[in-house]
C-alpha cells in the first residue's frame, strides 16, 4: 500500500494543488514526481504547530536541529535521480522526518535510508508505517559509509551536506546511477549530480543548496 490523499479537507488540498504548481513552474516536469508530492500528507511529518505551513515550499523544523527538506529539493532530486525511469533500489543519506523517503518509497521498489539520530529515525518508522509504506528500510548508523549490504544502488539521495564526498558512496552506486550530494560548507553547498558510468563518473554541478550538515560520527 502506498500513502495517499488522506484525512484533509479541501482546504488543505488546493494548498497543496497550490504547491505542485509551484514545482511545475520551478522546472519540476517528472509527472511522477509530481504525482508522488502530491500523494504524500507532508503535514503528517511536522509537529501539529507548524502543519498549516505544511504545503509552502520550504524547509521546516523538525526538532534535533534538523529540518524537513523543501519540497522543490526534494522534487528536484527524485527528478535527477530517476531520469524518468523506474528506480530498483535507492539509498537516501538522512532520513530525518520521512517525508522524503515517503516521496521515494512512491519511485522505488525499495529504499533504503540512513539516519544518525535514533530519536527521528523511530519517529520516521512510526510515521511511514502509518501511511503504509512497507517497501522503505530504516537504519541507525552513520550515512556516509553507505548501506554496503544492500549495494549496489540504482541511485542514492543525500539529504545532509559533506565537506567532500564520501567515497564508500561512490563505491555503491551500480554502473548508470546517480548520486545526487549538495557539496560544501555550512552555509552554502553545491548540489551535485555524480553518475557513475561503465569505466568513469561524470560530475554534474545544479543550484548552490542550504543543507544541514552530514555529521561525522562514530554510532
Ligand atoms: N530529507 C529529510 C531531511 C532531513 S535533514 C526530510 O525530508 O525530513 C538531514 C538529516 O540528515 C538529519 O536528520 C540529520 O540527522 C541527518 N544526518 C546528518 N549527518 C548524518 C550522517 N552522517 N548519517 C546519517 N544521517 C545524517
Amino acid at each position: 500500500m502506498k500513502p495517499d490523499i488522506q484525512g484533509i479537507g479541501m482546504t488543505s488540498f488546493r494548498t497543496r494543488e497550490r504547491l505542485i504548481q509551484r514545482l511545475r513552474a520551478g522546472g519540476i516536469t517528472d509527472q511522477e514526481v509530481l504525482d508522488s508530492v502530491r500523494a504524500v500528507p507532508r503535514h503528517v511529518f511536522i509537529d501539529e504547530a507548524l502543519a498549516s505551513r505544511a504545503y509552502e515550499d520550504t524547509a521546516l523544523p523538525i526538532g534535533y536541529g534538523q529540518t524537513i527538506s523543501q519540497p522543490y529539493i526534494v522534487a528536484r532530486m527524485c527528478q535527477c535521480l530517476r531520469q524518468g525511469r523506474r528506480l530498483q533500489n535507492v539509498l537516501e543519506i538522512g532520513t530525518g522526518s520521512g517525508y522524503q523517503t515517503a516521496v521515494l518509497s512512491r519511485l522505488a521498489e525499495r529504499v533504503y535510508t540512513v539516519e544518525r539520530i535514533d530519536a527521528l529515525l523511530k519517529r520516521a518508522r512510526l510515521l511511514l508505517r502509518r501511511l503504509g509504506v512497507l517497501n522503505a528500510h530504516l537504519r541507525h548508523a552513520d550515512g556516509s559509509q553507505g548501506w554496503p549490504e544492500h549495494a549496489p544502488f540504482d541511485g542514492i539521495v543525500v539529504s545532509a551536506a559533506p565537506a567532500e564526498i564520501p567515497p564508500p558512496l561512490l563505491a555503491q552506486l551500480a554502473p548508470g546511477a546517480r548520486l545526487v550530494i549538495p557539496v560544501g560548507d555550512a552555509g552554502m553547498q553545491e548540489l551535485l549530480v555524480i553518475q557513475r558510468n561503465e569505466s568513469d563518473f561524470t560530475r554534474e554541478r545544479l543550484e548552490l543548496v542550504n543543507f544541514v550538515p552530514l555529521v561525522k560520527d562514530r554510532l
